[in-house]
């Protein structure tokens, strides 16, 4: 894995069988193949399929990268605390040769507004399980909403929510582009192409290969869902009617994560 730098992309697979294939290399799919390649415990190959080089279309180039620590769930906190310690120590995770730039969180934070006693509720619940994680979120009064932030018309507001630690927008594109020159650094293959279909083992317990657009059929120990909004279109190729999270989805493992592992509620 830590080979020589890799060619920039192509549109034909250096090799006919790969340890992991990524379909996607946006965010997640780039964000995956760094981790993977930097992983001292791993030792395989890694081909990452994207359909458009340009990513003109992806989410990832549309995004406002906005990052926040209110989530309902612990785990989703946690896995943002770790987001927003990544993106501020960037040279750090990426290594002083990558040039990667010191990065911060303009920190805004994110104001959740509570017109009823049941939003307040589910207001102050979050509220706990933030506090219990480690975070600053902070719970405001209509009163106190109006103080900090006279702009706002607080006469049916009963509660508000907002962090301004680690809570905000940062430069998301140059941490994407990070991910990607890591992980072509640490020896991934990047190829210009298209995943069209999905086929399992015989066992049908485990997408075995994928078919590119021009024809060629790869070979894989594991595939990684990151096509993002055709994520759930990937997932149904291999027979699964159930929709798989966005990306970090093993396509071999057919049982679905909850999806509060993936998204916020
Ligand atoms: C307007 C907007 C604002 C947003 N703001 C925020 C925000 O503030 N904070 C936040 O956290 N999130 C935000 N998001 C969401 C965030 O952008 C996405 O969750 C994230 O970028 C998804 O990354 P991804 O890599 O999963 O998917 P994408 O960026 O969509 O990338 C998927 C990639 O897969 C490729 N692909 C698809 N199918 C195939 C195939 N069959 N073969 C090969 N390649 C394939 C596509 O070409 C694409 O490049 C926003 C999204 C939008 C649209």
């Amino acid at each position: 894995m830590k080979a020589a730098m890799t060619a920039l992309r192509s549109d034909t697979p250096a090799k006919s069988s790969y340890d992991v294939i990524i379909i996607g290399g946006a965010m997640l799919g780039s964000a995956t193949a760094w981790f993977l390649a930097q992983n001292a415990d791993f030792n395989g190959s890694v081909l990452v399929i994207e359909r458009d080089p340009s990513y003109a279309w992806a989410a990832t180039s549309h995004t406002n990268s906005c990052i926040r620590q209110q989530f309902s769930n612990p785990l989703n906190v946690q896995i943002s605390q770790f987001g927003a310690e990544f993106v501020q120590n960037l040279p750090r995770y990426m290594g002083a040769a990558s040039g990667a730039p010191s990065l911060k969180i303009q920190n805004f934070g994110y104001m959740y507004l509570a017109d009823s006693p049941a939003f307040a509720e589910v207001l102050r619940a979050s509220h706990a399980v933030q506090a219990a994680a480690g975070s600053a979120t902070r719970l405001l009064t209509a009163d106190q909403i109006k103080a900090e932030y006279p702009f706002y018309n607080t006469d049916d507001l009963i509660l508000g929510s907002i962090n301004t630690v680690n809570e905000g927008y940062f430069d998301g594109i140059t941490v994407f582009d990070q991910f990607r020159r890591g992980a072509r650094a640490g020896g991934v293959e990047y190829l210009a192409n298209e995943v069209i279909a999905l086929t399992k083992n015989a066992a049908g317990t485990r997408v075995e290969s994928v078919t590119l657009k021009s024809g060629e059929v790869i070979a894989c120990g594991q595939i990684v869902n990151a096509s993002g909004t055709r994520g759930a279109m990937t997932a149904e190729w291999q027979g699964s009617a159930s929709r798989l999270p966005r990306a970090s989805a093993l396509l071999g493992c057919l049982a679905p994560r909850p999806r509060s592992t993936a998204h916020c509620r």
